[in-house]
Formats: C-alpha cells, structure tokens, sequence
C-alpha cells in the first residue's frame, strides 16, 4: 500500500477536485472515497464536504439561476 493523498482544490459547486501529483480535473461527488488517479494512477482521498460547504454550492447555484432569469 502506497501513501494515499488528498485531493486539491475540492469544489462543492462545481463537484469537482485535481490530483495532487498531474493536477487532473476529477468530478466528484459531495462524499468521501478513495480511488485512483486515472492519469497519474496516484492513490487518492476525497474528504467529504461538510455541510457548509453543500449550504453554500446550493445558494450559490441558486443565485446563478436567478440572475440567468
Ligand atoms: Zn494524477
């Protein structure tokens, strides 16, 4: 077993994160995991977002809508 790394940039309203190592863009998702790096084969940690962090991807989204209108 490797280290396992944490991933970057973790982004609650674009569901997104980069590896650490390649700084590939991954989707992801508001939960923790660990997978692989499709790239750079890293092994990687996602933590989980809080619930602040869901709050506020939600209103942010929310008020991007609005103005769109
Ligand atoms: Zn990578």
């Amino acid at each position: 077993m490797g280290d396992i790394k944490e991933t970057i940039k973790n982004n609650a309203y674009l569901n997104s994160c980069d590896c650490p190592v390649c700084g590939k863009h991954i989707p992801r998702g508001y939960e923790e995991r660990t997978f692989f790096c499709e790239r750079c084969g890293t092994h990687l940690h996602q933590r989980a977002f809080t619930g602040k962090e869901v709050e506020v991807a939600i209103f942010d989204k929310e008020m991007d809508e609005y103005e769109d209108n």
